[in-house]
């Protein structure tokens, strides 16, 4: 049986993310969570102009330097700039220009001085206390020259990156396209949410929750439905999904039980098995498996049919596997945060061992509250409202509460 370390590395290496530009779109500014595919170079310089931070007035420093409130420096007033007008006049040694925030500076000033700082007398200003050298003014290009690069590829478009592509007038972009992760839930106790339910059935949450993971990464879900327990249903479905998606999901049948057919059908469809097992509970009964096609290999995960399992194997293996197939360059790794435990947390000693719970942070300081109720890998119940897995690494029976513990963040 693997570890999870072995397991994580035998599958983040045979992730093969797409390329660009064969496996990109383009798509326009209301798309967010996208993955961009090419480096975004503005020929704009940002600010495109010098221009004011504050409402107050351009002057020429050097008119200004010895200004207080004893001896103020008196300007005349020869123009009033609002924002999006250009200058007319450039400013000579005794003048000044009313100027409001982000307005074009004058020619002839180099500095602004801030209203609260002034007083008005009809067409001149008094400066009533020196300001700093080129104060309040925003240089053109002085956050960034046009030519260099301004985004770099493999980033998720998120709000500041759209403000960013907005603000340089990029309208269209070119992104990877969405994964596409089939999702199939395989046994004959399985209905859907709105079937009748008869004695000994269970309906297929699996689906719905994998589905929601795979939509919140920005992949595209492809639902399967429901494939009874039998080998030729199976078969079909599988080699339906290889087909149609990028990485397939299946969940149920990976145990050793009489009806778990994953393994004899990946084979017979020329799949490479990788991983059978990983010494961690819940989620031990994971089957990894590639399938040769023309551009890279289709990833295959047989998740365990528990409900948590099932989840908890998605965040661990999964989550990051599909961060780094759509493109991101980087932080599609597992990322781990030390917490402080607030209760005892009791692990399986010899498999790495997961303990769902919600991650708080208290005075600055993470702290890990187990949730309540059974942890069984059957119970979905009291996943609900967590945030975060506890793991407790191999050999270690017990973390005492107030002792530090590595988690796992998979929510917010
Ligand atoms: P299996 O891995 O097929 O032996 O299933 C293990 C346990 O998970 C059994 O109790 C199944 O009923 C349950 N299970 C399997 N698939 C699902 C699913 N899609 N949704 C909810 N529970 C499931
Ligand atoms: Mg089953």
């Amino acid at each position: 049986m693997l570890s999870v370390r072995d397991a994580q590395t035998t599958i983040f290496n045979l992730v093969q993310p797409l390329q660009h530009p064969q496996d990109t779109e383009v798509v326009d500014l209301s798309s967010v969570n996208r993955i961009l595919a090419t480096p975004i170079t503005s020929q704009l310089d940002f600010p495109h102009w010098d221009n004011s931070a504050m409402d107050g007035y351009a002057v020429r420093y050097a008119d200004v330097e010895q200004a207080s409130q004893e001896q103020p420096t008196i300007l005349e007033i020869v123009e009033e700039i609002p924002a999006g007008c250009q200058p007319k006049l450039t400013i000579q040694s005794g003048q000044a220009a009313r100027i409001f925030t982000g307005a074009v500076m004058p020619k002839g000033a180099d500095t602004v001085v801030m209203q609260e700082e002034t007083r008005r007398e009809n067409n001149h200003i008094a400066i009533l206390s020196a300001p700093k050298p080129q104060g309040f003014v925003r240089y053109q290009a002085s956050y960034y020259q046009a030519g260099n690069q301004l985004l770099p590829t493999g980033i998720r478009l998120n709000a500041p990156e759209i403000a960013v592509l907005a603000a340089a007038q990029c309208p269209q972009i070119s992104v990877y396209r969405k994964p596409k992760v089939a999702i199939l839930s395989t046994g004959d106790e399985l209905i859907t949410p709105t079937q009748p339910l008869q004695p000994g059935q269970i309906v297929d949450s699996n689906q719905y929750a994998l589905a929601a993971l795979v939509r919140q990464m920005g992949a595209e879900p492809l639902s399967m439905g429901i494939i009874p327990d039998d080998k030729e249903a199976l078969q079909r479905a599988i080699a339906h999904s290889i087909t149609h998606a990028d990485i397939v999901l299946s969940s149920g049948g990976v145990s050793v039980g009489e009806y778990d057919y994953v393994e004899q059908i990946i084979t017979s469809l020329n799949g490479k098995i990788h991983i059978r097992a990983v010494a961690m509970k819940p989620g031990k009964p994971l089957t990894f498996a590639t399938f040769d096609h023309s551009q890279r290999p289709v990833l295959y995960f047989g998740l365990p049919g528990n409900p948590v399992s099932a989840l908890v194997t998605f965040w661990r293996f999964v989550q990051p596997a599909i961060a780094k197939f759509s493109g991101l360059v980087d932080g599609w790794e597992p990322q781990f945060i030390n917490a402080i435990a607030t209760q005892e947390l009791r692990g399986a000693g010899k498999r790495e061992t997961y303990l769902w719970g919600r991650l708080n942070l208290v005075d600055g300081v993470y702290e890990f509250q187990l949730a309540g109720g059974s942890h069984s890998s059957g119970n979905l119940i009291n996943l609900a409202q967590t945030n975060a897995l506890a793991v407790i690494p191999v050999g270690e029976k017990l973390i005492t509460a107030g002792n530090s513990v590595k988690v796992l963040k998979i929510g917010n």
